[in-house]
């Protein structure tokens, strides 16, 4: 047995859960590999040269006093595969239901857990990769009266206001605000866990803060329900445009409860149109907590960019609604004077065939906007989308694997294309496609969809890893689609 383990098992079996006094309000406690006094090692805990070194799947740090109202810095680093919770609020360290739980998970998308780096655990759950394997991070936690608020690298990833007289069922009973411990402890036997170092202040009465008036309504309601169980509230397609900025869409989200995928539009005509300004557009928002996405604009897309370009984004997405008829007439399909329509029928084969066409050949992950008809013929949607043509949409999404949007603005599909889409196991996204800084709403046709057409967290779209992207694999088509 090692020094480091005599030292740390003297200490566990000295120490063990014997709650001191804990630091005065305003002052601050710090932790790192020269001082432990106020915190407890427990299982395989080694205090290396970097840091403490949470070794296996039990490890775990434990403060040996209580706080409320605080202000937390943990620096820490993961290898590949780590996984790892940061609880507050715990009042018997020992049970892993007890208190907060911040999620530490720095993964790729589709590996290891769902919730990544800053998730409020199933209470404001986060989706979105904050920060990266073998890189120093930190992990803010602040608690202020009733309001909670997570920062990975000083960008906030998740706030919460918790209402008066909160209920909680089942297993998450534990996760109300209260004094308690902080806890640091492994989540999985993969990897390794570094903590370099953490601070803890308790805030005074006079930096506490007011408590904030949670929203508490039908929605929100629902919100809460699927952020218990963990289904991935994503908002996939979003614009910075009409005002509307980071930081605006961020509160927006801390509002409803989701969390927002960001694109750029991108093609002939649109503020993107080469690898250079696509690459100006993903470095402006490389560091916010958002997933990075590529809108698709037009057919003329795959002739603009490099795979390598497009492949620095979590996602990409197309919509059917701009493209060559018969004619030669390039129609966008929102614009009637830009509409042709000679024959009703013919007008729905065509569509259907050019959605064949891109799906197929375009390496997209989303079919935005889908089923989309211009304002002539949207009022017999449900007689021109039939049974048929729905099908021959979703074989070509199946087949290539992309994902059906359920877009909250135009409230498309019908709940009807939706329930036969999931029968058939194609996977979905959400996503609003707002024009300006006020229309972002609350997603209601996509929540009224979760209930119509029962979809569950496993029916959705989750980002590619790295290497597994389509335009990757695929590459670009050489001539354009439609
Ligand atoms: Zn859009």
């Amino acid at each position: 047995m090692s020094h480091t383990r005599i030292f740390t098992t003297i200490l566990i079996t000295l120490v063990f859960y014997a709650c001191q006094t804990g630091p005065r309000q305003g002052e601050v406690t710090k932790i790192d590999a020269s001082n432990i006094d106020k915190f407890c090692l427990q299982h395989d805990v080694e205090i290396t040269k970097d840091g403490l070194l949470l070794k296996n799947q039990s490890s775990s740090i434990t403060s040996q006093f209580n706080v409320r109202n605080f202000e937390l810095t943990a620096k820490l680093k993961t290898t590949q595969g780590a996984e790892g919770i940061l609880i507050f609020d715990a009042t018997d360290a020992a049970s892993n239901a007890d208190g907060y739980e911040v999620k530490i998970n720095n993964s790729d998308y589709r590996i290891g857990k769902l919730q990544k780096t800053g998730s409020l655990s199933r209470i404001r759950n986060n989706f979105v990769r904050t920060a990266t394997d073998n890189q120093w991070f930190t992990l803010g936690v602040n608690v202020t009266a009733n309001h909670i608020k997570v920062l990975v690298n000083d960008k906030t990833v998740c706030e919460y206001d918790e209402p008066a007289n909160v209920e909680r069922a089942g297993d998450i009973s534990g996760r109300v605000l209260r004094e308690g411990r902080i806890v640091i402890r492994r989540s999985n036997g993969i990897g390794e866990l570094l903590l370099g170092e953490m601070t803890i202040k308790p805030l005074t009465s006079e930096q506490k803060g007011q408590n904030s008036p949670a929203i508490q309504d039908s929605l929100t309601k629902i919100v809460d329900r699927l952020n218990d169980q963990e289904f991935p509230l994503i908002d996939f397609h979003t614009h910075l445009k009409g005002g509307l900025t980071i930081d605006q869409a961020y509160t927006h989200a801390h509002q409803i409860g989701c969390n927002y995928g960001v694109a750029a539009n991108c093609g002939l005509k649109f503020p993107v149109t080469n690898d250079s300004t696509l690459n100006v557009y993903y470095n402006s928002i490389s560091k916010e907590p958002v997933f990075k996405a590529m809108q698709c604009e037009g057919r003329e897309w795959v002739t603009l960019f490099s795979p390598h370009a497009v492949a620095r984004f979590d996602y990409i997405f197309t919509d059917a609604m701009t493209w060559t008829d018969l004619k030669g007439r390039r129609m966008r399909l929102w614009i009637p004077e830009e509409t042709f329509i000679d024959n009703e029928q013919q007008f729905m084969d065509m569509l259907v065939s050019k959605i064949e066409a891109i799906l197929s050949q375009e390496p997209v992950d989303i079919h935005a906007n889908p089923t989309y008809l211009p304002a002539k013929l949207a009022a017999d949607y449900d007689r021109l989308w039939t049974p048929e043509r729905m099908d021959r949409v979703i074989k070509v999404l199946k087949d290539n694997d992309v994902a059906l949007e359920i877009n909250a603005r135009f409230k498309i599909p019908s709940i009807t294309f939706i329930q036969r889409a999931k029968a058939a196991g194609v996977k979905f996204s959400f996503g609003t496609n707002n024009g300006s800084n006020n229309d972002l709403g609350r997603m209601e046709y996509c929540l009224k969809a979760i209930r119509e057409a029962g979809l569950t967290g496993a029916d959705m779209f989750i980002p590619r890893p790295a290497n597994e992207k389509k335009v990757m694999k695929a590459g670009l088509p050489a001539k354009i689609t439609g």
